[in-house]
């Protein structure tokens, strides 16, 4: 959970409710139990959450005035994130 709060301050993070930062590997750490990499934003497996990498398909991406990138899925992508959800 610290891990959590350090990355949100050294982001300045408030998430917007339409952008969520984009999550590089990098910004990830290992995960306790195997050796995945945990995403900084829900601290689940990166592979397996749902958080806007850097090169994805259906993003559109914008870097903010700090360098920080930001992406925002297309509906048609969101409804594919949906139905992965389900499953
Ligand atoms: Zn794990
Ligand atoms: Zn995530």
């Amino acid at each position: 959970m610290d891990k959590f709060r350090q990355w949100q301050q050294q982001h300045g993070i408030s998430f917007p409710m339409a952008w969520s930062k984009v999550v590089f590997a990098d910004e990830c750490w290992e995960c306790e139990y195997c050796d995945d990499l945990i995403c900084p934003v829900c601290e689940d497996h990166y592979a397996e959450c749902d958080h806007i990498g850097p090169t994805e398909d259906n993003v559109i991406y914008h870097e903010d005035n700090n360098g920080i990138m930001w992406g925002k899925r297309s509906p048609e992508s969101l409804i594919s994130t949906n139905h992965n959800t389900i499953i």
